[in-house]
């Protein structure tokens, strides 16, 4: 018996000695991936320290000292990844409160043009402080938004054969609710910020021109988004100064926006409770619009992004779907491919109460597990993975 054991392995090892010589070979004429490789260097605990940081400024509510104080903070971090950072600056006044009769009028469909089917609970925006239990977080969101000049903060990795061309990169770091703002949108600010990260690396190259965007006002309409698109969209693809071989403002070839990563638990219950743990079906919900005018090239990115997804996201996978809305693409719609990625689809499926603690007391960083914080990671190296490979990027000895 032994024996016979012992023959059987030799050959075994045998046969595999001679199988993994040739995959050596194969490995040894195709090069690594350097993609594969980049999206190695995200990791969850990273990527939890980054939500956690950006929490200790409150609901970072735009117009108050806590969301100039978290622009500050991350502009720090950016720049102590090597990455080079500059500000929008704009002014919010905000209009006069808008009557009873607006809303979403009565076609039947949610925001973004989606059909809301089964179970729904209601949404809004707290504004109560006492439902913050938390005295110190309480205290913490207590100044008041004021009108008047606002910034975001932004950095730049510079392609090195087409610094010309760019893809922005972005989420929003404002927020509301009397909560730490840590799901809507510290955890898409965070992924951007990881992926600041990792791209600045001194070993990493990349031919194109990748801009790390973390918008201001996007709770009261994007406005940042806007003023961004107002000061700059006029100095695309200029040289400046002429054979300098600096490009201010690169040519935008696509937008990609990270809005609510982590709560994917799914549908309310009929008694209009949730789940309690993240569904094991959980997916990264990629978002173009089909009514706007850059709709195929937006829903091509969409697909890119899909396919990254499946190539090197560990846990969960994407769909792909055509009612992008609310959030900061929104205002580059129009003008050049961009989609966003979300833990549910924005309209029917957030918009009909999917994530509970959406603008509530409750989107505390205390409130998610890690299997909701590896969704987002999961994002995150869905979109590094489709940038870096958009981009040329190679790893450097
Ligand atoms: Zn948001």
């Amino acid at each position: 018996m032994r024996l016979s054991i012992l023959t059987l392995t030799i050959g075994s090892l045998l046969s595999c000695g001679t199988t993994a010589l040739a995959q050596a070979t194969e490995t040894a004429a195709a090069a690594p991936d350097p993609v594969r490789t980049l999206v190695g260097r995200l990791e969850l605990e990273k990527y939890k320290a980054t939500i956690k940081g950006l929490t200790q400024f409150g609901d970072r509510r735009q117009g108050t000292d806590r969301n100039r104080a978290a622009v500050d903070w991350i502009e720090a971090q950016l720049k102590s990844y090597g990455c080079p950072t500059e500000r929008i600056k704009y002014v919010y006044d905000p209009p006069p409160a808008a009557g009873a009769g607006r809303g979403r009028g009565n076609t039947g469909l949610a925001v973004g043009g989606g059909r809301p089917r089964g179970d729904r609970i209601p949404t809004g925006v707290n504004t109560d402080p006492m439902k913050q239990p938390d005295e110190t977080l309480r205290a913490l969101n207590m100044q008041p938004t004021t009108p008047g000049p606002r910034e975001m903060v932004f950095c730049t990795k510079v392609g090195s054969t087409h610094p010309e061309e760019m893809y922005i990169v972005s989420g929003h770091m404002d927020g509301h609710g009397w909560g730490e703002a840590a799901n809507d949108d510290g955890s898409g600010t965070a992924l951007v910020m990881e992926l600041a990260r990792i791209f600045s690396a001194p070993d990493v190259t990349t031919e194109r021109t990748i801009r790390f965007a973390l918008w201001n006002n996007e709770e009261t309409g994007s406005q940042a988004a806007r003023a961004y698109i107002g000061q700059r969209q006029a100095l695309q693809g200029k040289e400046d100064p002429p054979g300098s071989g600096k490009y201010p403002e690169p040519k935008w070839l696509g937008m990609i926006q990270h809005d609510m990563m982590m709560f994917d638990h799914g549908m309310p219950l009929p008694d209009g409770t949730m789940r309690k743990e993240q569904r094991a079906e959980a997916d990264v919900n990629i978002e173009f619009q089909s009514n706007s005018k850059m709709a195929a090239e937006s829903q091509k990115l969409a697909w890119m992004l899909e396919a990254a997804n499946e190539k090197y996201a560990t846990d969960y996978p994407a769909a792909v779907g055509p009612h992008m809305t609310n959030t900061d693409s929104g205002p580059f719609m129009d003008i050049i491919p961009a989609i966003s990625l979300r833990e549910n689809e924005r309209g029917v499926q957030i918009g009909n109460g999917w994530d509970p603690q959406w603008h509530q007391p409750t989107d505390v960083y205390a409130t998610y597990t890690d299997k909701d914080f590896r969704l987002g990671l999961n994002a995150a190296q869905t979109t590094l993975g489709a940038v870096a490979g958009l981009t040329g990027a190679t790893l450097g000895k």
